[in-house]
Parts: structure tokens; C-alpha cells; sequence
């Protein structure tokens, strides 16, 4: 995958379309090692990256980085490294329901997506439009979880099992930077779901 260097970090050189293409070919093959996850950061998230470690190592595991935020374009082609365009989170998991949608209608498997993440009842929402727009993605649970669920091992892991039971092709992973990103690398290796996006406050747009 083609990639830069900007402000000491890697972000991946694709287009919208070629980074759907990406991400549908990682949910249609057999989970490897581990969850392969997205991260999509914006001007926000690079300040974050210089002081925060926990989020660097993060960053060094994630498949794909991919930029959200017309600044990060702007300043990789100041810097004469172009990338080709802006691929938002919460552009990118309606462009893949689309296009997944449209797959199963010529007989792909529909997309098995998992929603993990936003307030209380905004998840079930997200779904309920997800469905009624793409017919053909299968929405194989959600779950919004309590504020703080994170440092609560017993929650968590009951939070963590419930998700990986259901065994999704796509987690969309809507906590926020930098929990999500955080939460994701602390338990791809474990958990039973082939991509994760970590796509800040996505769940709420589906939602309406
Ligand atoms: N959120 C959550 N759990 C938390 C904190 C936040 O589910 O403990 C959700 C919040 O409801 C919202 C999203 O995470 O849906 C935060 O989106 P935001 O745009 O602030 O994320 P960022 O762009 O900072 O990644």
C-alpha cells in the first residue's frame, strides 16, 4: 500500500474507492492473526500522536491509516508528498455499506457489521437505518456501551466477549480518539471480527 510520512507519521496514499476495495477484500478473506483495524486521523488526532505513546503503538499496528480531514491533505501537499484525497470515517462506512449492498445484489455474502459504540440507544438507531437503506448488510448486533466501560475489567470483558461473538466481518468502532484506538489494539489479537474501523462519531451520523 502506498504511504507518506507526515508529522512522524505514516499515513496510507489511497483514494476513497481503493480504499474501499481494501477494506471489502480484508472482510471477505479469513481472519488471519488478528482484527485488521482503520484509523482515519484528523488535525486533532496528529497533535495527539507527538505526547501520546499509547496511541503511537496503536497507530503502528493499524492496516491501514487513512486521512480524515482536509488540513492533512493541505499540508501533504505543502510538503510535496501529496495524498490523493480525504477519506473520512464517516464517509467511509456508508461508502461500504453502498458498495456492499450493491455486491449482494450480485451475490456477494452481505457484509456482517457490528456497531459498538455512541450514547445509550443511538447504536439500535444507526442500525434501523442502516437496514432500511442497504437491505443486503447485515447488522449482526450493537451495543452502546456504559461511559467508562473501559476500566472496568469485568465490563469490559463482557462488552469485548459479546462483540466478538458475534463474529463480524466489519466492527465499526465509534468511542472516540483515543479510546477507540486504544481499546482496539489492546484486543485485536483476540478478537473474533475480521476489520475493525475506529471512525470517532460515525454510529450518531447513521443514527440521524
Ligand atoms: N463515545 C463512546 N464512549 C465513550 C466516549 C465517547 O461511545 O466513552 C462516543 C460518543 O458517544 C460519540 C463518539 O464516541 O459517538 C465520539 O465522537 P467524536 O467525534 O468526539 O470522536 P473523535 O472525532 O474525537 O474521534
Amino acid at each position: 500500500i502506498p504511504q507518506i510520512n507526515l508529522f512522524g507519521m505514516t499515513i496510507h496514499a489511497l483514494d476513497m474507492p481503493e480504499s474501499i476495495s481494501t477494506i471489502l477484500d480484508w472482510c471477505r478473506t479469513p481472519r488471519e492473526r488478528r482484527c485488521q483495524y482503520v484509523v482515519t486521523p484528523n488535525v486533532d488526532h496528529t497533535v495527539m500522536y507527538q505526547t501520546n505513546a499509547a496511541l503511537r503503538a496503536s497507530y503502528a499496528d493499524a492496516s491501514l491509516i487513512l486521512a480524515d480531514g482536509a488540513p492533512v491533505i493541505w499540508a501533504s501537499r505543502l510538503l510535496g508528498r501529496a495524498l490523493p484525497e480525504r477519506v473520512a470515517g464517516s464517509d467511509l462506512a456508508p461508502a461500504l455499506f453502498k458498495r456492499a449492498n450493491a455486491d449482494a445484489e450480485q451475490n456477494q455474502p452481505p457484509l456482517r457489521v457490528y456497531l459498538l459504540g455512541a450514547a445509550p440507544g443511538v447504536a439500535e438507531r444507526a442500525a434501523e437505518n442502516v437496514i432500511a437503506r442497504w437491505p443486503h448488510v447485515e447488522i449482526v448486533g450493537t451495543l452502546s456501551p456504559p461511559l467508562g466501560f473501559e476500566k472496568d475489567p469485568a465490563e469490559n470483558d463482557k462488552i469485548f466477549a459479546t462483540v466478538a461473538a458475534a463474529q463480524p466481518d466489519l466492527l465499526i468502532l465509534g468511542l472516540g480518539a483515543p479510546k477507540q484506538e486504544l481499546w482496539i489494539h489492546a484486543h485485536a489479537a483476540e478478537l473474533q471480527a475480521k476489520v475493525a474501523l475506529c471512525v470517532g462519531a460515525t454510529i450518531d451520523f447513521l443514527a440521524g
